[in-house]
């Protein structure tokens, strides 16, 4: 296929469908791990076209909302120090961390600016040299390499009053983390596009080898996910666990080799904790020793008061792909778009989000 419309063919997609449901007899349970799938199944109903034997759960794939508490309260405390201009993408401003939001914080009249991308910061560091400047590093290795990249042309423009606090994670720690924790028997990962065109696929092959789990990388058009359940379902009758790529446009095996390059250079994996799953080692980026007059963690010397949860939000579960939006007694009540309780409400990758925009009705877990 060479054109978007076939990818959103509804005869490719009734055919598809229909396989589906001609090969599926185990009941199965795949995570959609990205959160930008999950918007794509809620807005294209594809829950609801699929035969009831499989259920599609969400998973840690949304950045915003793995990012924990301590680090939200973390951000607020920095763009509070003195001297700080705070900047951050959009989806970060509303997501309450323990106490209050950026979004509230700016509101009481701290400089926080919503930027679309790294050089946005950079440039408001370049143009404010007498004020610090802090990014809000949040994302997965899909936004690693840009902010990577503008650690280094800070560098060599010398540019010394910016900054990232990195809150950076990586995917498939987070699916061994899961797969660990065994809450959810899953049976195959619908991975995600975007992280794969950056790592390719062989950084989940340990899941297929080591835990039996099928994955398949998928795209995000609804021929792209509807293609990746029926490869799915076809390992899963045919008893095997492989990775394989159902997004050839966007992903090979190797990845971007030289976003990983830029990535590697500024960057070192470290201990890192999600949202609702708690400290995943290794799954996190931190500033490599080189890099670190860039690292605002070190410079900011900040109190952070005790972090505490919201009570109620299923945020966590919802995560772990222990519970859906629906089963959480808020959604939709105490906690909609407009009132968000959790982050899974306020990120548009979030899958309360998605089913509160798309009206999805399903079945608990
Ligand atoms: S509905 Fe709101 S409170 Fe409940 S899990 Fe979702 S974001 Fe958290």
């Amino acid at each position: 296929m060479r054109y978007l419309s076939e990818y959103r063919d509804p005869t490719i997609a009734k055919k598809l469908i229909e396989d589906i449901k001609k090969i599926s007899k185990k009941p199965v349970k795949f995570m959609e791990v990205c959160g930008t799938h999950t918007v794509s199944i809620s807005k294209n109903g594809i829950r609801q076209v699929l035969p009831e034997n499989i259920s599609l759960l969400s998973g840690p794939g949304c950045p915003v909302c793995v990012t924990a508490n301590g680090d939200i309260d973390k951000a607020i405390a920095i763009a509070e120090a003195p001297g700080v201009i705070f900047t951050t993408f959009g989806d970060m401003m509303k997501v309450p961390g323990s106490y209050s939001s950026l979004s509230e914080k700016s509101a009481d009249g701290a400089d926080i600016r919503v930027v679309y991308s790294t050089l946005d910061a950079l440039k408001i560091a370049k143009n404010n040299p007498d004020k610090k400047v802090v990014f809000f590093a949040v994302g997965f290795e899909t936004t690693a390499p840009t902010i990577a990249l503008s650690i280094l042309e800070a560098e060599r423009q010398g540019i010394k009053n910016y900054f990232i606090y990195s809150v950076h994670k990586m995917v498939p720690p987070a699916m061994a983390a899961l797969l660990n924790l065994g809450e959810v028997k899953l049976d195959g990962f619908i991975c995600p596009g975007h992280v794969s065109a950056i790592i390719g696929s062989k950084p989940y092959e340990f899941i297929a080898r080591d835990h039996k789990i099928s994955c398949v990388i998928a795209g995000f058009e609804p021929i792209d996910i509807l293609q990746s359940i029926s490869m799915l379902v076809k390992q899963v009758e045919n008893g095997e666990a492989k990775v394989e790529i159902g997004y050839k446009r966007g992903v090979s095996s190797l990845g971007n080799t030289k976003a990983q390059e830029v990535m590697k250079k500024v960057f070192e994996a470290c201990d890192a904790e999600w949202r609702g799953i708690g400290v995943i080692p290794e799954s996190g980026l931190s500033l490599r020793t080189n890099f670190e007059g860039f690292d605002a963690s070190k410079i900011f010397d900040v109190d952070v008061p005790p972090t505490k949860e919201h009570l109620g939000c299923s945020c966590g579960e919802i995560l772990r792909g222990v519970k859906l939006p629906y089963d959480c007694k808020l959604f939709g009540k105490a906690c909609t778009p407009e009132n968000p309780i959790g982050p899974c409400m306020v990120s548009t990758e979030g899958s309360c989000a998605a089913y509160y925009r798309y009206g999805e009705v399903v079945d608990g877990v």
